[in-house]
């Protein structure tokens, strides 16, 4: 018997007949003899059509109120996947992330997890119980609901993955792994069996979206074994133990099964960057802090910095 974590992404989760599929899934691999916990994502468009209501009702929104109203994508799927198990005659509860609760810092839109309490969930895991937890969503220190930033579920599902020190963290999405380059784009892309933590930090972190880069770090500090795989499946497909989606796996574990390892994994593309330049910027210690350090408080990445010197 294993302990997984699956986690449904939000084309997965998108209306009544895929949300009933990723019962039947879930449902599957408990039958298999694991202990399941499942963390979702809001249907697919829903987080977008709520971020909207917030700037129509606001361009300079407060993040905290913008917060408890992207949240609550999440929390419609995961009562209604508790509600399709339940129809499937297994026993399922939601935990939102206030009843955990999943613990995070204060920084609204992009707060960080700091921990999560797993007394209930090993409880109403080991009680045969499926808990169905929404992604994304966490509580700071004033008691306020936080959302962890955009692609958030992969980073949450992780999270509960390590919490409860699950044997593997199988991520579901629209694709059956990940691939040398998104498949959407490029129809000749191939999927890999395995990509290393590292591999694929660097592959997230330069805009491919197939886990959110967070998710990936967090997995390689705290050796969660995570795999990537679809949730587009036949209903007589076989549990997720004998599917092969994509391993993401540390070095060690790569070493010697593969020789010719190729030195380029993959490629990624990102057109969702913002190319800012400052120029005149005073020669002088200090002067990088100034410009990186409130970027850092307000946790916004800075993928790429090219620094010269010009004359004008
Ligand atoms: P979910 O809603 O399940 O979280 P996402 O849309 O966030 O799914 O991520 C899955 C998408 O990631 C795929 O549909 C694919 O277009 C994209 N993608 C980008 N790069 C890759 C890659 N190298 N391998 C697989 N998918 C990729
Ligand atoms: N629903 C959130 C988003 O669309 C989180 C997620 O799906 O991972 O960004
Ligand atoms: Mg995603």
């Amino acid at each position: 018997m294993a302990r997984i974590v699956m986690k449904f992404g939000g084309t997965s989760m998108a209306g009544t007949e895929r949300i009933r599929r990723v019962a039947g899934i879930v449902k599957r691999q408990q039958e298999a003899g694991h202990e399941v916990a499942v963390v979702v994502s809001a249907m697919a468009g829903e987080t977008d059509r709520l971020v909207n209501f917030c700037r129509e009702a606001n361009a300079l929104y407060d993040r905290a109120e913008y917060d408890v109203v992207v949240a609550a994508g999440e929390q419609v799927t995961s009562g209604l996947l508790a509600l399709h198990l339940q129809a499937l005659g297994c026993k399922a509860r939601s935990w939102l992330g206030w009843q955990l609760p999943v613990r995070t810092d204060d920084a609204h839109a992009a707060a960080r997890i700091e921990d999560i309490d797993s007394q209930a969930l090993l409880a109403s895991m080991a009680a045969g119980e499926i808990a169905v937890i929404p992604g994304f969503q966490g509580l700071d220190h004033d008691g306020r609901v936080t959302t962890l930033g955009r692609g958030g579920s992969d980073t949450s599902a992780v999270a509960v993955a390590a919490a409860v020190s699950a044997d593997r963290c199988d991520i579901y999405t629209d694709v059956d792994g990940v691939y040398t380059t998104d498949p959407r784009i490029v129809a000749k892309a191939r999927k890999l069996k395995y990509v290393t933590y590292e591999e694929m930090l660097e592959l997230a972190s330069v805009g491919s979206k197939v886990l959110q880069t967070r998710s990936v770090s967090l997995a390689m500090k705290e050796g969660v074994r995570v795999q990537v795989l679809s949730s587009f499946i036949d209903e007589s497909a076989p549990p997720a133990d004998s599917i092969p989606g994509t391993m993401i796996v540390s070095d060690e574990e790569l070493e010697g099964t593969d020789m010719e390892r190729q030195l380029i994994t993959g490629i990624a593309a990102d057109k969702n960057e913002a190319k800012v330049t400052l120029t005149r910027v005073a020669d002088r210690p200090g002067a990088v802090a100034a410009i990186f350090g409130p970027l850092a408080e307000a946790n916004i990445n800075v993928d790429m910095i090219i620094q010269n010197i010009a004359k004008d």
